[in-house]
C-alpha cells in the first residue's frame, strides 16, 4: 500500500501547480492524470492579461493575482528548467477618440497606473496595424507555454515516482474513517483537478459548471512586431508564427476545430490588422468554466476526504498561482477560502 497526504486527479495546469505547492512544503503526494493534449491547458493561449472584457475594467483581484505572477512563473521556470513566461506588453488600439479621452482620465486618477504602461494619442506606425485613434499599453501582461510546464513538471514527478499515467476510476475508490483508499494507494483526501472532466465525476456533478470551447488558429505573417495585439481577439508573436482567437461557444463542447470558429477569428481579425497571412494549423478545446465565472475550490460537503479546485474558466494562467497556494494554506488549516471561490457558495443558493 503506497500512503500519501494527498491524491491529486488530473494534471493540468491547476493539478501542476497544486502539485508544486504540496512540494515546496514537503507535503507526500501523488498525481493521476490520463496523459493527452485534447485538455484545456494544452490548447490554451495562456496570455495573462489584468485589463480584460468589453467595458476594459481592471480583472477580478488584478492587482492579487498580478503582483507575485511573474515571479511564480519564473520560480517554476527555474524548477523545470525550461522558459515557460513570456512578458509581452498588449496593444489595445482605441475605437474612437472618446475612448482615447477617456483613458487619458484614467491614467490621472491612480488606480490604472501600476498596469498601464503608455496611453498612445496616435497610431503605433506598425505597417499592417489599424489604430488610427492610438491605443493602450497594457503591462504586467504576455503568455505562459503551458504545455511546456505540464510536460516538464511532469518528467519530474515521473522521476520521483510519484505519477500514473492512468484514467482515475471513481468506483474503484472508497472513503471510510477519513482515509481514501485507491488501487493500493492510500490517501487521507482526494482532491480533483480534472477540468471538464468533473461534469462526468458524480461527486462534483452538482457543481454548476458552464463549459465553453474555444477555438485558435496559427498564423503566418509579414507582420512585425513583438506586442500582443488584442481587440475584441487577440494576436500573439510566437517565434515565427502568429496565433489567433478565440472563441465562446457554449453549445458544441468538442474538440474539433470549425470553419465557423476559424471564419469567426478571421473576421474579427481582420478589424485589427490589414495583413496577408497564411492558416497554418488550428484546434479548439474546452473551457472549465462555471456559471458565476469564479473557481470551484474546496472540501465535499458529505465527504470531507474528497476537494476540488476547478472552475478556472478563460483564466487558468492568472488565478490558479494564487488559488493554490490559498488553498493549500486552507487545506493545513491556517487561512480560510476567498467566498467568491468556496463551493460553498453553490450549497448556500
Ligand atoms: C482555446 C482556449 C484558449 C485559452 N486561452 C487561455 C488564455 O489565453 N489564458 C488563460 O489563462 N486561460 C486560457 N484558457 C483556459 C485555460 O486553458 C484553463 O483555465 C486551464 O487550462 C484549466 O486547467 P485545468 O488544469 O483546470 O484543466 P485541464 O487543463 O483540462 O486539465 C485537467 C486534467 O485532468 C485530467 N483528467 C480529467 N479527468 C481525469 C480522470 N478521471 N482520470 C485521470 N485524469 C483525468 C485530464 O486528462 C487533464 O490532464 C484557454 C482555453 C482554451 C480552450
Amino acid at each position: 500500500m503506497k500512503q500519501v497526504k494527498y491524491l491529486i486527479i488530473g494534471q493540468g495546469i491547476a493539478g501542476t501547480l497544486l502539485s508544486w505547492e504540496f512540494r515546496k512544503r514537503g507535503i507526500r503526494h501523488l498525481v493521476i492524470d490520463q496523459v493527452g493534449k485534447d485538455t484545456s491547458s494544452f490548447k490554451a493561449a495562456g496570455i495573462f492579461n489584468p485589463i480584460t472584457g468589453r467595458k476594459m475594467v481592471k480583472t477580478w483581484m488584478a492587482d492579487e493575482l498580478f503582483s507575485g505572477l511573474g515571479d511564480y512563473y519564473e520560480g517554476l521556470e527555474k524548477f523545470i528548467g525550461q522558459k515557460i513566461i513570456y512578458h509581452k506588453n498588449i496593444y489595445r488600439p482605441f475605437n474612437s477618440m472618446d475612448e482615447q479621452n477617456d483613458w487619458q482620465g484614467k491614467m490621472s486618477d491612480g488606480i490604472y497606473s501600476n498596469i498601464i504602461r503608455s496611453v498612445h494619442n496616435s497610431s503605433l506606425g506598425i505597417p499592417g496595424l489599424l489604430d488610427p485613434n492610438g491605443g493602450l499599453l497594457i503591462d504586467r501582461s504576455g503568455y505562459v507555454d503551458l504545455p511546456t510546464l505540464i510536460e516538464s513538471y511532469r518528467e519530474i514527478l515521473i522521476s520521483d515516482d510519484i505519477f500514473v499515467d492512468e484514467v482515475f476510476e471513481g468506483n474503484e475508490m472508497t472513503v471510510e474513517q477519513g482515509m481514501v483508499n485507491y488501487k493500493g494507494i492510500s490517501a487521507e483526501k482526494v482532491i480533483f483537478c480534472e477540468g471538464v472532466g468533473a461534469t462526468k465525476n458524480r461527486y462534483w456533478q452538482h457543481l454548476p459548471f458552464r463549459p465553453v470551447k474555444g477555438e485558435i488558429i496559427e498564423l503566418e505573417a509579414n507582420f512585425q512586431t513583438d506586442l500582443i495585439v488584442n481587440r475584441n481577439v487577440f494576436l500573439v508573436p510566437r517565434g515565427s508564427s502568429f496565433i489567433a482567437g478565440s472563441t465562446y461557444d457554449h453549445s458544441q463542447l468538442n474538440n474539433e476545430p470549425s470553419e465557423s470558429g476559424i471564419r469567426n477569428i478571421k473576421e474579427r481579425l481582420n478589424k485589427i490588422v490589414d495583413i496577408k497571412y497564411k492558416l497554418i494549423s488550428s484546434w479548439a478545446g474546452v473551457r472549465p468554466a462555471t456559471y458565476d465565472r469564479r473557481p470551484f475550490i474546496g472540501l465535499h460537503e458529505k465527504f470531507p476526504e474528497l476537494g476540488i479546485f476547478n472552475g478556472f474558466g478563460t483564466k487558468g494562467v492568472s488565478l490558479v498561482p494564487y488559488f493554490a497556494i490559498e488553498f493549500v494554506n486552507f487545506l493545513l488549516g491556517n487561512q480560510r477560502l476567498t467566498p467568491e471561490v468556496d463551493i460553498d457558495r453553490v450549497l448556500r443558493k
